[in-house]
């Protein structure tokens, strides 16, 4: 069996799409609460960035690029390189540097594939971003075509099944201590047993919407807190014990995390676990700070890593007695599929990401809903990634060429 054919698409679903199919916003936005409760933002008509500190830029609609490959024997993979801006900046180098490395090749011949492609990029300065992206979009479209052609779910092929259901926790964000708890009751009472909260107020500011939404929801819910690199060393510190005795869970992103020193020191200062990991791509950027313990759990995001990688990732991270929290973020519905199925593989999997409200509108590209039930995605024997993409569905989203 060879790769015959590649295509990608970047596709955008609007706003008023977004907003309409699910009543919410669609965004990767960490303020994506009620749109009355944001910060303020520089806003550049389709992208936006907060104004109150260096942080990312994100798109009001949902962005992404998806790859679909093709065998001699007519078996076509999808995958999906996360882009939630710029999609077709990916979709460029899908179709010049990717399709030339990957057409012609045995689809089974999965790492080869990918550590060949590494490797074609490496000494030219791309270790990472968007071209180790859309490799992750080649590797999760590979994995689909070998399940397909074995009739096998991805996981059985990336090391096979250590659970039934992956268990998620939802995200929300804001400002106002009250909506914020609000939004927190909301999630609850669509069965989600743990809430992760996107905090970009500062330190006083989220021990206040920490402490209203512990009040709101009980002691029984898992909770954490994602500050977005907006703390010090000393401030972090100071956040992760007023969490601690509100039995958060996990403090994430509290610094920059290219001080890898000062994220070592805040993670030996606290009793909670310091979470960090969702903008690296590769084991060679999470080694240092494996090696110097400067994360609890590592999330790195399958949009970005692809299986493959992902799984090296968290194998290292094993020997270090470190859990893996697989970011999704701005991930479309490919990437939520290729998560489930590499939770569903992973030994020291703990927890998975999830946008209960942008779900609907990101399953907009596929044939069948793909959702979750009660907090969890239930692991199927459904061949490849589980879903099936609706090609018409897609380019109607898609920019054009
Ligand atoms: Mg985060």
């Amino acid at each position: 069996m060879k790769i015959t054919d590649l295509r990608a698409y970047a596709y955008r679903i609007p706003k008023s799409e977004a907003a309409s199919s699910v009543g919410a916003p669609s965004t990767d936005s960490p303020s994506h609460g009620s749109a009355a409760d944001r910060p303020p933002v520089d806003d550049f008509g389709d992208y936006f960035i907060d104004q109150s500190a260096f942080t990312s830029i994100y798109s009001h609609h949902h962005e992404s690029t998806v790859v679909r490959l093709e065998t001699d024997t007519c078996i076509v993979g999808w995958g999906e390189a996360q882009s939630p801006v710029a999609p077709r900046v990916t979709r460029t180098i899908f179709e010049e540097l990717v399709k030339p490395l990957v057409i012609g090749r045995d689809p089974f011949d999965i790492e080869a594939i990918w550590t060949r492609a590494y490797g074609a990029m490496r000494e030219r300065g791309h270790p990472t971003g968007f071209y180790i992206d859309a490799l992750a979009g080649m590797d999760v479209a590979l994995y689909d075509i070998c399940g397909k052609a074995t009739g096998k779910p991805a996981h059985k092929l990336a090391g096979g099944r250590y659970r039934d259901r992956i268990l998620l926790y939802a995200g929300m964000g804001g400002t106002d201590p009250k909506l914020v708890a609000d939004e927190a009751e909301y999630h609850v009472g669509h069965g989600y047993k743990a809430l992760k909260l996107h905090l970009l107020v500062d330190r006083d500011g989220v021990a206040d919407i920490a402490a209203a939404v512990r009040e709101r929801v009980g002691p029984s819910i898992k909770l954490m807190a994602d500050v977005h690199m907006r703390q010090t060393v000393s401030s972090s510190i100071e956040l992760g014990r007023k969490l601690e005795a509100l039995d958060f869970t996990w403090l994430e992103s509290p610094i920059d995390p290219s001080d890898i020193a000062g994220q070592a020191e805040i993670a030996r200062a606290l009793d909670m676990a310091v979470a960090i990991g969702e903008w690296s791509r590769t084991r060679y950027e999470m080694r240092e700070a494996f090696e110097r313990r400067a994360y609890d759990i590592v999330m790195h995001d399958i949009g970005r890593t692809g299986i493959t990688e992902g799984h090296r990732i968290a194998t290292l991270a094993d020997t270090y007695n470190i859990p893996v929290a697989p970011h999704v973020g701005g991930g479309g519905i490919l990437a939520v599929a290729a998560t489930v199925e590499f939770s569903a593989s992973c030994p020291n999997f703990m927890i998975m990401e999830h946008s209960h409200d942008a779900n609907a509108m990101k399953a907009s590209i596929l044939k069948e809903p793909y959702e979750p039930k009660d907090g969890y995605f239930h692991v199927t024997d459904t061949p490849g990634l589980g879903v099936e993409v609706d090609e018409e569905k897609l380019q109607e989203f898609s920019f054009p060429r």
